[in-house]
This record gives C-alpha cells, sequence and structure tokens, in this order.
C-alpha cells in the first residue's frame, strides 16, 4: 500500500456520502486516520459501532481541530454555518472541502468564513443514490465515477493536485472546472432529471382515476425507475433546488419548450417527429453506456445506483 496522502482526514456529517468516503479512504489507505461528527448522538453512535472511524467526535469544530483534509458532507443549505463553526479551529494549510450538489452558493457560502491560511477546494462527486445515513455508504460508491472540483480563481494548485489525487485513489475520475459550469451541466445532467420524477411520482399519486394499487402493479412500465430517483433525501434536494435557482429555470424553460414540441407532434399525429426524437435519445443512452457511466442491465447491476 502506498503512504497515506494525507494524516488526518475529518468527515463532517457521516451520511451516506461521508461515511462511503471514510470507508474508501480506510479502504485505500488514502489516509492515517479518520475523524468523524455528526449533529445527532444517533448517527454518531452507528458510526462508532460501525467501526468505520477511528474517532468520532461530539462536534464539529473537534473533528476540524488538527486535521489536514476535512470534507464537509451536510446538506448544501447548512455548508455555510459548518464553516463558520469550524473556521476557528482549522489547522493551517490544511485542504477544506466539501461534496454538495450545487458548487456556486457552497463558494459563496462558506468561503467567506474560512481563514486564508487554508486550501479551500469545493468537490462534487458525481456518484450516489437514494438512500440516507451512514448505513447505506459503501467504499466503491466513487469507482469509475467523475469528481468535479471547482476551485476558485488563486487557488494553490498544489492543493488542488493533493485532493484531485485523494479521489483519484478512491476510484474516482476527476475534473476541474468553474462553480458556475457545473451548476449548468448538473442542471440539466441531474437536477432536471430529479425535478421530473418528483412531479410524475406526484402527478400519478394525485390521479384519482387510477388506484394506488395499480400504480404499483403496473410500476414496470416506466414509473418505478421514476420512483427511485424521487425517493432522494427531501433535504438535500429542496438545498439543491433553492442553491441552483438560475441554472435549474433555464433549463427548465428549454424543456418546456421541447415537451410543447412533442405534444404538438402528439396532437398533429406526426409520427416523423416523434421517430426522430426518440431515435436521437437511444444514441444519447448508447453513449452513456459505451463511456462506461451505466451498464444496459436494468438497475445498474449494482447494490444501489444513481448519480447526483
Ligand atoms: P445524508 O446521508 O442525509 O447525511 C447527511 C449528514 O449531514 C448526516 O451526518 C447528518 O447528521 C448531517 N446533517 C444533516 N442536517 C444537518 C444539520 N442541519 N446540521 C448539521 N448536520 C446535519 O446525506 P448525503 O446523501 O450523504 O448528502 C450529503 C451531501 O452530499 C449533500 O450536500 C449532497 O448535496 C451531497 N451529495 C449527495 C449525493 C447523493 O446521492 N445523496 C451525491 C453527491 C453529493 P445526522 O445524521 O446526525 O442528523
Amino acid at each position: 500500500m502506498t503512504e497515506p496522502l494525507f494524516d488526518t482526514l475529518a468527515i463532517i456529517g457521516p451520511g451516506l456520502i461521508g461515511s462511503s468516503i471514510m470507508r474508501a479512504a480506510r479502504a485505500h489507505g488514502a489516509v492515517r486516520t479518520i475523524v468523524t461528527s455528526s449533529r445527532s448522538r444517533e448517527t454518531r453512535k452507528r458510526v462508532a459501532e460501525l467501526g468505520i472511524a477511528d474517532k468520532v467526535v461530539e462536534t464539529n469544530a473537534e473533528a476540524a481541530r488538527g486535521a489536514d483534509l476535512v470534507i464537509v458532507c451536510v446538506p448544501v443549505g447548512i455548508c455555510g454555518a459548518v464553516a463558520e463553526e469550524i473556521a476557528p479551529h482549522l489547522k493551517a494549510g490544511a485542504v477544506v472541502s466539501d461534496v454538495g450538489s450545487v458548487k456556486s452558493s457552497i463558494v459563496r457560502d462558506m468561503g467567506p468564513h474560512l481563514p486564508d491560511s487554508v486550501h479551500f477546494v469545493p468537490a462534487h462527486p458525481v456518484a450516489g443514490t437514494e438512500h440516507s445515513g451512514p448505513d447505506s455508504g459503501f467504499a466503491e460508491l466513487f469507482d469509475g465515477r467523475w469528481c468535479i472540483l471547482t476551485p476558485p480563481e488563486g487557488t494553490d494548485a498544489h492543493a488542488v493536485k493533493r485532493l484531485a489525487a485523494f479521489w483519484t485513489l478512491l476510484g474516482a475520475n476527476v475534473e476541474v472546472m468553474t462553480a458556475d459550469h457545473h451548476d449548468l451541466v448538473l442542471a440539466v445532467t441531474s437536477h432536471l432529471p430529479h425535478l421530473i420524477a418528483y412531479t410524475i411520482v406526484g402527478t400519478a399519486d394525485e390521479l384519482e382515476a387510477v388506484t394506488r394499487s395499480e400504480v404499483l402493479k403496473f410500476s414496470a412500465g416506466g414509473f418505478r425507475d421514476f420512483t427511485r430517483i424521487a425517493a432522494s433525501d427531501p433535504v438535500m434536494w429542496r438545498d439543491v433546488f433553492l442553491n441552483n435557482k438560475d441554472a435549474v429555470l433555464e433549463m427548465l424553460g428549454r424543456f418546456n419548450e421541447d415537451v410543447a414540441a412533442l405534444t404538438k407532434a402528439i396532437r398533429r399525429g406526426d409520427g416523423d417527429a416523434l421517430f426522430e426524437h426518440f431515435s436521437r435519445t437511444r444514441a444519447i443512452r448508447r453513449g452513456i453506456i459505451e463511456a462506461g457511466q451505466d451498464t444496459s442491465d436494468p438497475d445498474f447491476g449494482r447494490p444501489h445506483g444513481h448519480d447526483d
């Protein structure tokens, strides 16, 4: 096993993503020591029982103190408050990061609290499932998935390199881009699909002419895949939409125009337009499989399975 990349890793918020990082970091020998803190006593107790950290502490400040790499893994909406809480306790030269699904608001909310003596490198591992909490994490979550780093201008290049090496060791492919660009890309690849899933599952639920038992019984017709995405954590997704409003509204506008075009094709009986559209989307699916981001097996053939 190679030399650890960081001495002490602090994970603040050992939920699905935080606990997966701890498991993967340990499995790959990426760090020497893992410290973690969580808001609730139950989660702290559970993480201690799982034995996935070397030390479980009561406060975020305590976890951050002396750590060489601090990764904040809480919902996007509270990352700013956590940054404020840990700021006075950070070790000079530490790399501070996060895993939030939105990046511009993270830079805006966390950045101003952090001292100049640390290196702030926001990140988003584009890997996840609809499950939450420390029990749902697993070490292979990041295998072959992308982790996007969005360092603000002027960030120390060596710190970016060290964090990139960390994520690479955990199995991820790393890409660097601006926070704004990240938010635009993810609005269409992740945020909009989640909004559509939340909408369609709600629509079916409110349809009086179709009973709930029929919805469940015939769900394999397509609905089932939407329900998995729509089961994702409500707090996390509320925060995503509140914090990526502009990009999501932009993509939603385009989506509504495309739905209107398809509506028109159906109303006019324009089979050619429908065939042309569906053929184009089928090619996109093939491209995703060729890029190794999914398999043609149903449900991806792995324990959990979608990206956020
Ligand atoms: P999770 O499993 O629900 O875990 C969240 C963690 O944050 C828990 O340790 C929780 O502590 C803590 N927390 C929640 N609310 C808090 C509050 N108000 N104050 C302090 N701590 C709080 O969530 P997750 O799915 O790992 O998501 C964490 C982050 O990863 C989010 O920013 C999300 O955008 C990002 N992300 C998620 C996915 C995904 O698929 N889920 C993928 C990529 C990135 P307690 O359990 O003690 O309450």
